[in-house]
């Protein structure tokens, strides 16, 4: 392509819209326009990486036994009733009418229509297992849109569903798609991390993220440095503690007068956060839950939530406390509370002499302890974990990153294949479920990681295997040009990508675009080196640069381009 007549609006300056460096890059290099909150056009340089990033995704995906297909974006709202998902995806979900009234939604995922049309079509376990993916648009309409396309309202997935006999073959399945993910990143340049995470809404029990680790990202990892451990915090495990030594003391109340929060209580009293026990009030349908965590731990509610075996998990207000407790917020404790479901952290339940609120205004208990002074309904893991926690696995103190989700592998299981009725008859003529899993890439969101992971304060390095060219002719001026265009024939001509810079501009806009443009190889041709009969090349990742006669090139830059695995 030449850039005179190539439509590259490349921008001097960062619009104001921007935050991180892939959504800025995408921007001033003529990657990416904004239409609306969350909602991109993509031009023609990153139309041509996400073409290349689905190629490979394509590849291995066909590799692994997949088969495309295409599936609808507007899907019935029928098979979300079935489901139970029309109401449990909430206001995420764009939804629509029909003229005649019928409702539709726009797929912010696609595991009804393509179990709807398995359903369909299997009636036999000789038809299974069966991979289909398709590489689709889809819509969220996300409560923070937010980096560009890192969160987007409209965006790319490749999404794949697994559909087995039985829970070994989904095993398998899933192995598959877990070494067919880790090939599409690297293949992408992308170092990644796969954690285990929370299932969530869409149900299941394994799962994995893949993560590119970035300050950025919005995803709260941990791993360990000893053994191949790795989670989401949402769902890392925190060991149980060994009670503690000592005798229980009597249980003595105390004035803590206007002393609410965790921080107040302690420095009132003289003691430690971890001395203290939290007392966290949910409301969940009609019932009131009472969360207990050490004072220096954080409750993770993802993990309450899915105790309590809801969705709706929300804080308990003012009012409901007051009611519960007969005292007004920070003064909550779990001695004597009525009617609530008590679920106690590990960490509580090992403390002796623990310090909680007396559920009376400006009163606290000392000496609180468990069996004694209260009887928790139920003691498990419910703390978030952190950074130096020990690993679940080995003990190592475990190490905190953030991460951009670029994909993510589920074991579903027979949720949607039984809310849909999708069953096969077995050897036996016995009628079962049909064992599902799914996969997704976000295909968009893939492309900003890339620029997170590769990049400089001068702009985007695209790894080779998914640069929107291979080679970038920089050529200086008119007498440069005939042998600019000579090269660019010649390399084109070989099936090498080649964008031409032969618009008449000065050199260092020339340069300044180039290194904003990030691809991979850059040759110039100016006077000087001209006058020693080389051009000048060099790799926009620097790690090489040298000068060649021009029959030379060619050679070269193959040579380069095998190199780099593209
Ligand atoms: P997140 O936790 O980031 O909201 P998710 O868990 O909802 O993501 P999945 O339903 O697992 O996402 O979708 C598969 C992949 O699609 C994700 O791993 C991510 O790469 C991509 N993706 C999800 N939501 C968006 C979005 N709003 N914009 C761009 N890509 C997205
Ligand atoms: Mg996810």
């Amino acid at each position: 392509m030449r850039m005179t007549s190539g439509f590259i609006p490349t921008l001097r300056e960062t619009p104001a819209e921007a935050e991180i460096p892939s959504h800025k890059l995408m921007l001033r290099a003529g990657f990416l326009r904004r239409a609306a909150a969350g909602i991109y056009t993509y031009l023609p340089l990153s139309h041509r990486v996400l073409m290349k990033i689905m190629q490979i995704i394509r590849e291995e995906m066909n590799a692994a036994g997949g088969q495309e297909i295409l599936l609808p974006i507007v899907q019935p709202a029928e098979l979300w009733h079935a489901t139970g998902r029309w109401v449990d995806y909430g206001e995420e979900m764009f939804r629509l009418k029909d003229r005649h009234g019928r409702e539709f939604c726009l797929g912010p995922t696609h595991e009804e229509i393509i179990t709807s049309l398995v359903q369909g079509e299997v009636s036999s376990y000789r038809q299974l297992p069966l991979l289909l993916y398709q590489i689709q648009n889809k819509y969220r309409d996300e409560i923070r849109p937010r980096f560009g396309i890192m969160r987007g309202r409209e965006f790319i997935m490749k999404d794949l569903y697994s559909f087995d006999v039985d829970q070994r073959g989904l095993d398998e399945s899933y192995q598959k798609m877990y070494q067919a993910y880790s090939n599409v990143f690297a293949r992408c340049g992308l170092e990644t991390k796969a954690v285990l995470a929370d299932s969530g809404a869409i149900g299941g029990s394994l799962t994995h993220e893949f993560v590119v680790l970035a300050d950025c990202g919005e995803a709260i990892i941990v791993y360990c440095a000893n053994c191949d451990y790795a989670a989401n915090v949402e769902k890392a495990e925190c060991r149980p503690l060994p009670r503690e030594d000592g005798e229980p003391m009597p249980l003595e109340k105390v004035s803590t007068p206007g002393q609410k929060t965790i921080e107040q209580v302690a420095s009132f009293l003289g003691i430690a956060p971890a001395r203290l026990i939290k007392t966290l009030l949910y409301k969940s349908d009609d019932e009131v839950i009472a969360a207990l965590v050490r004072g220096d731990h954080e409750l993770n509610e993802v993990k309450l939530a899915r105790i309590v075996g809801t969705l709706q998990l929300a804080p308990a207000d003012e009012e409901t406390i007051l009611r519960v407790t007969g005292a007004p917020a920070g003064y909550c404790g779990p001695v004597g509370l009525q009617n609530v479901r008590l679920i106690v952290d590990h960490a509580v339940a090992a403390l002796v002499n623990g310090v909680a609120g007396a559920n009376e205004e400006d009163a606290h208990l000392l000496n609180v302890n468990m069996g004694r002074d209260y009887e928790p309904d139920l003691v498990t893991d419910i703390r978030l974990v952190k950074a130096g926690d020990p690993c679940p696995k080995c003990g190592t103190a475990l190490l905190g990153a953030r991460g951009i989700e670029v994909g993510q592998i589920f074991q579903l299981g027979t949720k949607y294949s039984e809310a849909l009725r999708a069953y096969y008859l077995d050897e036996k003529g016995e009628q079962k479920p049909i064992v599902m899993g799914c996969y997704g890439i976000g295909v968009t969101r893939t492309m900003a990681s890339i620029i997170e992971q590769h990049h400089d304060e001068h702009g985007i390095i695209w790894p080779m295997s998914v640069a929107p060219f291979h080679v970038h002719i920089v050529s200086l001026g008119d007498k440069e040009l005939a042998l600019a265009e000579e090269l660019y024939e010649q390399l084109t001509s070989s099936g090498v990508e080649v964008l031409l810079d032969d618009r008449d501009e000065r050199p260092g806009v020339k340069f300044k675009d180039a290194d904003l443009i990030g691809i991979p190889i850059r040759i110039t041709i100016g006077a000087k080196s001209l006058a020693e009969g080389k051009v000048e090349l060099k790799l926009r990742s620097g790690e090489w640069e040298g000068k060649l006669a021009p029959d030379e090139v060619c050679g070269k830059v193959r040579e380069l381009i095998a190199s780099k695995g593209a």
